[in-house]
C-alpha cells in the first residue's frame, strides 16, 4: 500500500500540517499533484497537495482515508524544487504551507467547494422551534440555497444549527465541487468508415445537387482525416446543416480534443538573430558565464542605463540555456510588460517562449502554465508569478527592472520576489540575474559588499547621447512673479519643440491621497525631526503626521526655516497641469494619461499609441507613462515638480525621486538628436536633483548611503511595519498596544526600537480600524526571531477578531 502526505487547501492555520491518505490500488499518484480528499468529520471533498509518498503510515488501518481523485490528469502542479521553495517561503514569511502552495498555482484553478441547503419533505405536524421556522421560511421552495446566503441572513453559528435540523430530517446539506480546469476543447469530425449507411449516403449525395454539401464532406474525409466543423465550413463555404445531418445519422463522428490556447502567433514576428556583443556586453557576458559555471553561484546585478544593451545580454544567456536543454524565466514588472518587449523575445525565440500577465483570460493563463509544465516551451515571461512555473530544469532566472516595488507581493505571503528568486535559483542550481538602470539602494549595497556580483554597462549601444538637463528653481520663478506651474524656460522650450514638430512629455509624480506641506520660498518640506521623513498632511484635522513614529503637529503658519508665509499644500494634479497647458499652448494637441484617464481596459495602450503615431504634441502623465515604450520624436521632457517624489513620506523618498527623474530624463532624445530635460523644483540643491541632472547614479548612491547610515534606515537596519486591523475600534487599538507590549517584553536584550502604535495613515478602511506599529532593529534575522513568534502567538488567539499584517522594510507605509 502507498500513502501520500497531503496538505489540504484550507485557509485554517490549525490545519496546516500533513495528513496521511491511502492511495487506491488503481490510482497513480506522483509527488506534487493536486488531489481531492475527504476531510474532517463530514468527509467534505477538499483539494489537497501531495507533498510526498511513502510505503508506511502511522495512521491505523481502520482510520486512514483514501484519496478520491487526482486532478490535472495526474501531472504534478509542483515540481520537487517548487515544493522545497514553498517550504522555504513558509519559514521565511511565517505563513502556512498551504498559502505558499496556493500562491504558486495559477490563479483560478483551485477547486471551489460550495455548500448548499434544501428542505426535505417533512410531516406538517413536526413542531418547529421559532428559529427553525424562520429558516424553513427563508429557504422555502428553493433548492440548493448557498450556505453563505443563509449565513449572511442569520447571525451566529448557523452551520451547527442546520446540522441539527439535518439530523432531524428537516433538510439536506450538500456539497458541490467546481473544478476549474479552463479546458478548451476542439471537436474533431471524421467519417465512420464502417458505417452501414455510408455507401448509400454517398450515392445519394452524388445524384442530388441539393446534397452538394454532404458530398463535399464525404469526399474530403474519405481517407479518415479529422477536421473541425469550422475548417469544413470555411473550406467549402457550407452551412452547419449538412454537418448536422451526417452527425445525426452517425456517419460523421465526433471526438473531443483539448488544445492549449496560444497567446500570439509566432509567424507574425520576423525572426531576429543575436547581435555581435559590444565590448562592454562581451565583458559582462563573460563574467556571467563564468559565474554560471561555478558551484556556488552568486546573484548578478547588471547595472546599465536604458539602451545599454541589457536585454540583448538576457537573450544571449537564454540562448545558452536553451541549448543546454534548460529553461529560462524572465520576470518583468506588470506595467513594463509591453508589446515592444514581448516582440523582441518572440522574434528571437519564436514559439519556444510564452508569456503570462493579467490582461490574458484565465484560460489563456492556465494554458501557458500547462505549456511550461508539459515541456512545450523553454522561456516564460511574466510578472512575479512567472517565478513559479513548473519547469523541469531552470537554468537562468532574469529579473528586469529589478528596482520595481511591484516585485514585493502585497498579499500573503508577502514575499520579496528578489529573495524568493535567489532561493529558487539555488534549488535549481541556476543563475539569478537582476537588471536595472537604477538599482535599489539595498541591492546595490549588497553588490558592493560582495553578496551579489556587480556588473556595469556605462554606454548606450547605439552611442546615443544622454540628454542635456536643466534645473529650474521654482522659488526664483515665484519671487520673479511667475505663479504658473510652468517655469519660463520650460514654456519657451515647449514652444520651440512645437515649432519643430517634435514631441514633449511632461511628468508629474503624485502618489494617491498622500500630500505634504512645503515652503515655496525656501523649498523646505515639513519633516519629522526624529525620523527625517516628510510629514503627511491630514486635511481633516489640518495636522502633519509622521507615518513612522506617529508624531503629530499642527501645520505651522510660517515656515520654521525661513519665516515665509508661503506655506503650500502639494497635491497639484495632472488635470490642473493640462488646463494650464491648454491656455499656454492653445495650438498644441495635448493628451493626458493618469489613473483617471486609464481606468478602462486598454486605454493606457491607446493613449500611448496615439502619441507614438505623432497624433499629439504633448503627453502629460504620472510616472506610469511610457515605461518600455520608445518615442523617438520626443526631444523635450519636463518634470513639473520634482518635489512631489522627493517628499513622499518614506525613507526611500530620495531614491524614488532620483529614479523617477533619471527615468523621465531618459525619455528625451534617445536616437540622434540630443534631447532636453527640465527638472522644476523648489529644492534645486537637493542631492537627488543634482545627481539626477548629471545622470550620476554612483554620486547619488554615495550620498544616499551615508544618509541611510546616519538615520539608521535600511540597509543599516530592518523594520517591520505591522498593521493591526479590526472592526471594533477599541479591540483593534488594545490589540496593537498588547502587541507592542509583548514585543517589548520578549526583547530581553533590547535590540529593537518600537515606534507606535499609532492610527495608520488610512485610519479607517473598508469598515476596519487600523493601527500601525513599527519595530526596527539592526539585524534582520534577529528582528524576525523577535517579532514573528509574538505575532504568531497573538494570531492564534481564537477570541480575538483582530488581524495582523506584516511587511518588511516597505517603501510605503499605509
Ligand atoms: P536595455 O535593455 O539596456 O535598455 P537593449 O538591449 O534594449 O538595452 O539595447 C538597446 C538597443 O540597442 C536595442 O535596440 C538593441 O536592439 C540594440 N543593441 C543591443 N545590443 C546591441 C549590439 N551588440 N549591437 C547593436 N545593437 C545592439
Ligand atoms: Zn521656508
Ligand atoms: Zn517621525
Amino acid at each position: 500500500m502507498m500513502y501520500a502526505k497531503v496538505i489540504v487547501g484550507l485557509n485554517n492555520p490549525a490545519m496546516d500540517k500533513m495528513f496521511d491518505y491511502a492511495v487506491p490500488e488503481d490510482m497513480e499518484i506522483r509527488q506534487g499533484v493536486r488531489v481531492i480528499v475527504p476531510f474532517g468529520r463530514r468527509n467534505a471533498k477538499t483539494e489537497g497537495y501531495v507533498i510526498s509518498l511513502s510505503e508506511e503510515t502511522e495512521v491505523p488501518a481502520d482510520k486512514i482515508k483514501r484519496i478520491l481523485e487526482v486532478l490535472d490528469e495526474g501531472k504534478p502542479t509542483f515540481t520537487p524544487e517548487l515544493l522545497e521553495l514553498a517550504k522555504w517561503m513558509q519559514e521565511r514569511y511565517f505563513c502556512t504551507l498551504n498559502q505558499c502552495l496556493q500562491a504558486m498555482m495559477p490563479a483560478g484553478i483551485r477547486t471551489k467547494s460550495q455548500w448548499t441547503v434544501s428542505l426535505l419533505d417533512f410531516e406538517e405536524e413536526i413542531r418547529l422551534t421559532p428559529k427553525e421556522k424562520l429558516l424553513v421560511e427563508f429557504i422555502g421552495e428553493r433548492k440548493n440555497v448557498p450556505l453563505d446566503d443563509i449565513q449572511a441572513e442569520f447571525s451566529g453559528n448557523i452551520l451547527d444549527f442546520l446540522r441539527k435540523m439535518e439530523e432531524k430530517g428537516l433538510l439536506e446539506i450538500k456539497q458541490q465541487l467546481h473544478r476549474s480546469d479552463y479546458k478548451k476543447e476542439k471537436r474533431l469530425l471524421s467519417l465512420d468508415l464502417e458505417h452501414p449507411l455510408l455507401e448509400a449516403a454517398w450515392r445519394k449525395a452524388e445524384k442530388d445537387k441539393r446534397l452538394e454539401g454532404q458530398r463535399l464532406i464525404l469526399e474530403y474525409l474519405r481517407n479518415g482525416e479529422e477536421v473541425t466543423a469550422e475548417e469544413l465550413k470555411e473550406k467549402f463555404g457550407i452551412t452547419d446543416s449538412p454537418i448536422r445531418t451526417l452527425l445525426g445519422k452517425g456517419i460523421l463522428k465526433e471526438r473531443k480534443q483539448t488544445e492549449l490556447r496560444d497567446v500570439f502567433d509566432a509567424e507574425d514576428f520576423e525572426q531576429t538573430t543575436a547581435f555581435l556583443p559590444t565590448e562592454e556586453q562581451a565583458a559582462a557576458l563573460d563574467a556571467i558565464r563564468l559565474e554560471m559555471e561555478k558551484e556556488e553561484k552568486r546573484p548578478v546585478l547588471l547595472h546599465g542605463v536604458t539602451g545599454s544593451g541589457k536585454t540583448e545580454i538576457y537573450m544571449q544567456l537564454i540562448d545558452d540555456v536553451i541549448k543546454k536543454g534548460q529553461q529560462a524565466i524572465i520576470l518583468v514588472p506588470e506595467i513594463a510588460l509591453t508589446p515592444l518587449i514581448l516582440e523582441r523575445f518572440i522574434s528571437r525565440f519564436g514559439d519556444k517562449v510564452s508569456v503570462t500577465h493579467s490582461r490574458l483570460s484565465m484560460g489563456e493563463r492556465v494554458d501557458q502554465w500547462k505549456k511550461a509544465r508539459d515541456g512545450e516551451i523553454s522561456v516564460m515571461i511574466g510578472p512575479r508569478s512567472a517565478l513559479f512555473m513548473p519547469f523541469q530544469n531552470v537554468g537562468v532566472i532574469i529579473m528586469d527592472e529589478s528596482h520595481e516595488n511591484s516585485y514585493v507581493s502585497d498579499i500573503t505571503p508577502k514575499y520579496d520576489t528578489k529573495d524568493v528568486a535567489a532561493a529558487a535559483a539555488k534549488l535549481y542550481d541556476a543563475l539569478f540575474l537582476m537588471g536595472t538602470a537604477t538599482p535599489d539602494l539595498v541591492s546595490y549595497h549588497r553588490a558592493k559588499e560582495g553578496e551579489y556580483l556587480l556588473l556595469e554597462l556605462k554606454e548606450r549601444t547605439g552611442g546615443g547621447r544622454l540628454p542635456e538637463v536643466f534645473v529650474t528653481d521654482l522659488r526664483k520663478e515665484l519671487a520673479e512673479g511667475n505663479r504658473s506651474a510652468f517655469g519660463r524656460e520650460l514654456q519657451e522650450a515647449i514652444r520651440e519643440t512645437l515649432q519643430k514638430g517634435e514631441q514633449t512629455m511632461l511628468f508629474l509624480n503624485r502618489r494617491g491621497y498622500a500630500t505634504f506641506v512645503s515652503c515655496r520660498s525656501c523649498g523646505e518640506a515639513m519633516k519629522c525631526p526624529e525620523c527625517d521623513i516628510t510629514y503627511t498632511y491630514h486635511a481633516k484635522e489640518h495636522a502633519l503626521v509622521c507615518h513612522y513614529c506617529g508624531r503629530r503637529v499642527d501645520v505651522p503658519q510660517t515656515c520654521p526655516q525661513c519665516g515665509s508665509k508661503y506655506i503650500r499644500y502639494f497635491g497639484t494634479g495632472t488635470q490642473k497641469i493640462e488646463e494650464e497647458a491648454r491656455k499656454l499652448f492653445p495650438e498644441a494637441r495635448i493628451l493626458r494619461m493618469d489613473l483617471d484617464t486609464t481606468m478602462t481596459k486598454h486605454s493606457h495602450e491607446k493613449i500611448l499609441e496615439t502619441f507614438g503615431k505623432g497624433e499629439a504634441d504633448i503627453l502629460i502623465g504620472t510616472q506610469m507613462i511610457a515605461k518600455g515604450h520608445d518615442f523617438p520624436n520626443v526631444t523635450l521632457v519636463g518634470i513639473m515638480a520634482a518635489d512631489l517624489s522627493l517628499n513622499v513620506d518614506s525613507y526611500t523618498a530620495a531614491e524614488t525621486g532620483f529614479r523617477l527623474m533619471t527615468q523621465a530624463a531618459g525619455r528625451a532624445g534617445r536616437r540622434d538628436d540630443r534631447g532636453r530635460v527640465f527638472i522644476q523644483t523648489y529644492q534645486p540643491e537637493h542631492y537627488a536633483v543634482k545627481h539626477a541632472a548629471n545622470q550620476d547614479y554612483h554620486g547619488f548612491f554615495a550620498e544616499e548611503i551615508l544618509m541611510r547610515q546616519m538615520m539608521g534606515h535600511p540597509p543599516f537596519s530592518s523594520f517591520f511595519s505591522i498593521l493591526v486591523t479590526g472592526e471594533e475600534k477599541a479591540e483593534a487599538e488594545a490589540a496593537s498596544q498588547r502587541l507592542a507590549a509583548e514585543i517589548a517584553r520578549a526583547d530581553g536584550e533590547g535590540i529593537a526600537m518600537i515606534l507606535g502604535p499609532v492610527p495608520a495613515a488610512l485610519p479607517r478602511f473598508r469598515g476596519e480600524y487600523r493601527y500601525q506599529l513599527i519595530v526596527k532593529a539592526a539585524e534582520e534575522d534577529a528582528l524576525r526571531e523577535l517579532v514573528l513568534p509574538v505575532v504568531e502567538k497573538l494570531k492564534k488567539d481564537r477570541k480575538s477578531n483582530v488581524k495582523y499584517q506584516l511587511s518588511l522594510n516597505p517603501a510605503n507605509i499605509v
